[in-house]
């Protein structure tokens, strides 16, 4: 439990010495607040951390000081509480107190809720505003009678921990981006779409091609993408024309290069032309037995024989992923890196973001059975 504090700890400190990283890092951007002993519930917008400043929502936030909220009009929120009062505008990013005094401070609206910086918010009525590092959480305090420190901390720590997890986890449902073949040339620019649009996605390599771009395996991995394995040779006949173990042996091979590349020991494999006709029971045994998972697709986007037609590629998706879409299900898609699929990505990921979806690196413990045998094994 106290570990989990402390990695919330250093998180918040990574992000103050570097706060360009906020946007990327979004596992510290929200932070509990407490009122005296106890934890705030916000029901659905939560305080966010942006430049080192708590932003809580106003609505919310008024019922706990408590202050009695009116919206004048669009853009212009009154707090009234204990014979004070406050006006923000959030066009003009001030704040207007009851007593003549005027700031500059910044305001946003986020998921249609205002935000406004805690420390502005409750000062005037008479907190005190503490930052426990350890936490963190922040704590406002208005009266004499509260618990101490460490002791608040200790009985909290279960609501905190559990403020983290559910704040840092991402509820929307998955969609596995997944490039074959690579890394080639092209994979530079899939990583910069990804980056840019906060994708993240798994990529099927193969061996000799990882050794001719070893940086392009490392920066992957380094941005949180999925490495997994897509044989040596990508030979039909070498995988497939002679003995059951050689898909698993090219598998080994191709998982050491990329150990020793990235230290990374992956898990995930994909093998070449898909796993029908080729990966009868007796290959399949041979991938099992060294633990091995085995990933088909759910969506083939065809962008091999599209490659100078980003639109038909765009398309494909799009058909794919209505007919596959089924509730909250996850869905494996197929790209190749290549001219079309670069072209395409930027738009792909736009519709799926708009379905309500997230794109996410394939994760091991969370492992799921896509292939066309229906192994359960892979
Ligand atoms: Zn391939």
């Amino acid at each position: 439990m106290k570990n989990a504090l402390v990695y919330f700890f250093l998180l918040v400190i990574f992000l103050v010495i570097d706060s360009q990283e906020v946007s990327a890092v979004s596992a510290v951007k929200y932070i509990p607040v407490a009122i005296n002993d106890q934890i705030i519930h916000f029901p659905d917008a939560i305080p966010v951390v942006q430049d080192q400043t708590t932003y809580v929502p106003v609505r919310f936030f008024s019922d706990f000081i408590p202050a009695t909220l009116s919206v004048i009009k669009p853009g212009v929120i009154s707090l009234k509480s204990k014979g004070k009062s406050l006006i923000l505008y959030t066009s003009q990013n001030e704040i207007h107190f009851s007593n003549g005094q005027k700031m500059k401070i910044k305001l946003f609206v986020q998921d249609g809720r205002t935000y406004a910086p805690i420390r502005s918010l409750s000062e005037y009525f008479g907190f005190q505003v503490h930052y426990l590092s350890e936490g963190p959480i922040v704590r406002l305090v208005n009266t004499e009678t509260i618990t101490e420190r460490q002791l608040f901390l200790e009985m909290n720590e279960s609501k905190i921990i559990s403020f983290y997890q559910k704040a840092n986890q991402d509820q929307r449902p998955k969609v596995y981006l997944t490039f074959d073949d690579g890394p080639n040339p092209g994979i530079k620019d899939i990583l910069d779409i990804l980056k840019n649009k906060k994708a993240k996605a798994t990529f099927f390599m193969i061996e000799p091609q990882m050794r001719s771009y070893p940086n392009d395996v490392r920066r992957l991995v380094a941005e949180g993408h999925y490495p997994a394995l897509h044989s040596v040779s990508h030979n039909k006949q070498q995988l497939y024309g002679g003995k059951p173990y050689a898909v698993a042996t090219e598998m080994l091979k191709t998982r050491k290069t990329l150990y020793d590349l990235t230290g990374v020991k992956s898990m995930l494999t994909r093998v070449p032309y898909g796993s029908k006709p080729y990966m009868v029971k007796s290959f399949r045994d041979e991938l099992a037995r060294y633990q091995f998972k085995m990933w088909d697709w759910d969506i083939d986007t065809l962008d091999w024989e599209n490659q100078s037609n980003p639109q038909q590629i765009y398309t494909n998706m799009k058909a794919g992923f209505q007919q596959e879409r089924n509730g909250n299900k996850s869905i494996v898609i197929l790209f190749h890196i290549n001219k079309g699929t670069v072209e395409a990505l930027p738009e792909i990921i736009d519709y799926i973001y708009a379905q309500g979806f997230q794109c996410a690196a394939y994760d091991p413990s969370e492992h799921f059975v896509v292939n066309f045998w229906g192994d359960a094994r892979l």
